[in-house]
């Protein structure tokens, strides 16, 4: 398959184009299509297989799609990375993708400063990207409302449990709407991982590259 025949935006293949990507990697095509259709999904892959397009696209497109004006500190999708550097490449990729959709997109995560964070939160974000310790921080200050919330994605789940963050991944998961659509990336599946896919997915689609 090409990404052109999966029913994407216009302005989503132009980007793909130029960056040179016409043909999908093998997580992206079994990814993007039931993500389209609005299904939960569960995906075990290694970093290196094309697992941020695999998300960002499908949800840049429904993104596009429930274009609807947020109130202040209201996001739409939010993704949970489990360090900066994965909070910043993750942000870039939205941006790139999501070049010509005119959707506001931001991460969040420690030692940038907070104020900043809180006056651009302010606006209303569409794609808020963000590491689980600031993002609780923002949270419990209502800076960060997800009662409009409607995509969820946890990327590099068992990295963020390894690193001690399943208090924090508990107090954001109380707090989500259950009218959403949920994904979860790992690179392996134990236990403890399978138990948040269990608390956090619906008849959730299962892929393993
Ligand atoms: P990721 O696994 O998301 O970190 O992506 C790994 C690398 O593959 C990144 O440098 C991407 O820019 C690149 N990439 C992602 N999707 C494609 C694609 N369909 N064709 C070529 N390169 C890609």
């Amino acid at each position: 398959a090409e990404f052109k025949d999966l029913g994407l935006s216009p302005h989503i293949l132009s980007a793909l184009e130029k960056k040179g990507y016409t043909q999908p990697t093998e997580i992206q095509e079994q990814a993007i299509t039931p993500v389209l259709q609005g299904r939960d999904l569960i995906a075990i892959s290694q970093t290196g297989s094309g697992k941020t397009a695999a998300f960002s696209v499908p949800l840049l497109h429904l993104i596009k799609e429930s274009k609807r004006k947020l109130n202040p500190f209201h996001v739409r999708a939010l993704i949970i990375v489990p360090t900066r550097e994965l909070a910043m490449q993750v942000e870039e990729s939205f941006k790139q993708y999501g070049k010509g959709l005119a959707l506001s997109t931001m991460a969040i995560y420690g030692g940038h400063s907070r104020k900043q964070q809180v006056q651009k939160l302010a606006k209303g974000i569409q794609i808020l990207v963000a590491t689980p310790g600031r993002l609780v921080d923002l949270l419990e200050d209502d800076y960060v409302i997800l009662d409009d919330l409607k995509y969820f994605v946890l990327d590099e789940a068992d990295r963020m449990l390894d690193m001690g963050f399943k208090n924090d991944l508990d107090k954001v998961m109380d707090k989500l709407p259950s009218e959403r659509q949920s994904l979860l990336f790992s690179a392996t599946m134990p236990k403890p991982v399978e138990e948040i896919a269990r608390r956090t997915l619906v008849n959730p689609h299962r892929i393993e590259i």
